[in-house]
């Protein structure tokens, strides 16, 4: 993998968190407002936006589970191993990271695994 495509693979995952992370907070905050609202706290609810604080208990699993994978992608990139299947070494399809930037397995294990799962 070439740092060109490294790059690339950083801002996709970069772009995916963020969509995550916004869709969260425009959920939250009507809650958000109605709980300012009753317990005064407004000036600690701004600071904590402000740091970007993410109320993770508002995540549905499906958002926590990208959440986690895509900060796994961004650790294997920084550490090394990004690109690489798990199980076999291999290099993944770039085409298959362009579809699932934090995929692990290579298309091969994948469906093997799958296969073994639905079992
Ligand atoms: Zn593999």
């Amino acid at each position: 993998m070439t740092p060109r495509e490294q790059e690339e693979a950083r801002s996709e995952l970069r772009r995916r968190r963020r969509a995550i992370l916004a869709a969260t907070r425009e959920a939250g905050e009507e809650h958000e407002a109605l709980r300012t609202a009753e317990r005064g706290q407004e000036v600690e609810e701004e600071a904590q936006a402000e740091q970007g604080l993410v109320d993770l208990e508002r995540l549905g699993d499906a958002e926590r589970l990208e959440l986690r994978r895509i900060d796994a992608a961004v650790a294997r990139l920084d550490e090394g191993g990004y690109g690489t299947c798990a199980t076999c070494g291999a290099t993944i399809e770039p085409r298959r990271l362009q579809a699932l930037p934090w995929a692990v397995l290579c298309t091969g294990c994948e469906e093997t695994r799958e296969l073994v799962a639905s079992r």
